[in-house]
């Protein structure tokens, strides 16, 4: 198992050093918004657990963490008016993890509309926050 960094970037989310623009909390979870999003709504949900990726988590916490995802995810869809959802998940920078907090990305899908490629860069902070209005209103 990697070892964990309490001095990542989501656990200075969680302790508030860092804003975000934050859709729900609850005891074990948070879901705000990606700050590069791949498509309209990407949201990050994660673990309030010190876990670094998916063998850090318990079975009890992991299961809270897809307890939300699997609730906020249609929400979400339906907020941005997508028509299906991505479900991604990334173990290791072998992988594509590039932020060693557990996480689960909830991507909104729309017919025949790509994801932007990761190079595209940081949204406008209006844009992100226009979206996270629209999704909490949903929520
Ligand atoms: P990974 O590849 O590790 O699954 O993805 C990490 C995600 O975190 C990326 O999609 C990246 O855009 C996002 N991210 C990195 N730093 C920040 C940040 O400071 N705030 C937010 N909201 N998202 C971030």
């Amino acid at each position: 198992m990697a070892a964990y960094d309490p001095d990542n970037i989501f656990a200075k989310i969680l302790k508030g050093e860092i804003p975000c623009h934050k859709l729900y909390e609850d005891a074990d979870t948070l879901a705000f918004l990606d700050i590069i999003p791949r498509t309209e709504g990407h949201t990050l949900v994660i673990t309030k657990e010190s876990a670094p990726d998916l063998f850090g988590i318990s079975p009890q916490g992991l299961g809270k963490l897809m307890a939300v995802v699997q609730t906020l995810a249609p929400k979400i869809k339906t907020a941005v008016g997508a028509d299906g959802v991505l479900i991604q998940q990334f173990n290791g920078a072998a992988a594509g993890q590039t932020v060693f907090h557990l996480h689960v990305h909830i991507l909104p899908i729309k017919d025949g509309v790509p994801l932007r490629p990761q190079e595209t860069g940081m949204a406008e902070p209006d844009a992100l926050a226009m979206t996270a209005e629209k999704i909490r209103a949903s929520l």
